[in-house]
């Protein structure tokens, strides 16, 4: 991993991505999901969502072509920004020259700790590489030194799977719902990007200031019930839930006495139902 500290040079006007890469005989990589934002009203509202002061540290995920961390420097106190394609470098340099509050980090957002670079409270803010959504949220929400706010730009139907409420929640939902509070606070239309995208955006916050939505005594069994929960989509929770190793009976009875019906599907149960179950699993007699 190479980390770049940004010299002070002068500052260079925004130019549409298209140009941008055509100048460094580049084409955008639709394997590493590059679809760059350029409409600089859309990237200056994604900044205001993380109400950046100049006390904040940011991370930026995907920088790109320095759209978005252009945004994130001239509020912000510092911005970690992690770039995984090697080619933007020499671009990220050009464009966020006159910005050392910036360091550019060559890597793979999956394989950073972000406690390497943050010892105190810092803020995530991102246009994330679509194919790995899901991935970067389990990466940060497992890590040990989490952020207190995410500000992502995600797939629509992905910002409605994480807002998603009982009736509608997946794993993911029900794992990020666990630490943060989820909101969807902007729509961002597929023209607002180039390459365009085939579908629209939405920006969404995750605020995780606070303390997880339910009390549970340990997070990595009550995130096994609510995995093994989810694990075969169409079954029902009772059936699931075998596959922790407890008899027919012993989740039947902890399933009455948390008061959730054993033929209901994973995805129609609140954190709190979640958090009953888990209890009543592992208070069994
Ligand atoms: N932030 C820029 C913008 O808003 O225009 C670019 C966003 S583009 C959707 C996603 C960026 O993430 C690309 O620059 C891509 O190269 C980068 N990327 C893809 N996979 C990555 C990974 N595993 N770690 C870090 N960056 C990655």
């Amino acid at each position: 991993m190479v980390i770049r500290r940004l010299a002070i040079t002068n500052n260079h006007p925004a130019m549409h991505p298209k140009h941008l890469l055509e100048r460094h005989g580049l084409v955008a990589k639709k394997s590493l999901g590059q679809n760059f934002l350029y409409d600089e009203a859309v990237l200056a509202r994604i900044a205001a969502a993380a109400d950046l002061a100049a006390g904040d540290e940011a991370l930026e995920i995907g920088p790109g072509l320095g759209a978005l961390t252009r945004h994130l420097a001239q509020t912000a106190g510092r911005v970690i920004a992690v770039e995984l394609d090697d080619r933007l470098l020499p671009i990220l340099e050009e464009q966020l020259a006159g910005y050392p509050n910036v360091t550019l980090v060559h890597g793979d957002i999956l394989e950073i700790d972000p406690a390497a670079y943050f010892t105190g409270p810092y803020k995530v803010v991102a246009n994330v590489p679509y194919y790995i959504t899901g991935a970067i949220l389990r990466h940060l929400l497992a890590g040990r030194h989490k952020p207190t706010l995410m500000v992502l730009t995600v797939q629509q139907e992905v910002a409605e799977r994480l807002s998603a409420g009982p009736g509608d929640m997946s794993l993911l939902a029900a794992s990020v719902q666990f630490y943060g509070q989820v909101s969807v606070v902007d729509g961002i239309k597929a023209g607002a990007f180039w390459p365009r995208p085939e579908v629209d955006s939405a920006v969404v916050r995750i605020d995780l200031a606070g303390r997880p939505a339910v009390d549970v005594a340990d997070e990595e069994g009550f995130f096994r019930v609510v995995k093994a929960g989810f694990s075969q989509k169409r079954k029902q929770l009772q059936k699931n839930l075998l596959s922790l190793g407890y008899t027919r009976e012993e989740v039947q009875q902890a399933l009455d006495k948390a008061g959730v019906a054993g033929q209901r599907r994973a995805e129609t149960l609140s954190l709190e139902e979640w958090a009953a179950v888990y209890q009543c699993l592992i208070n069994r007699s």
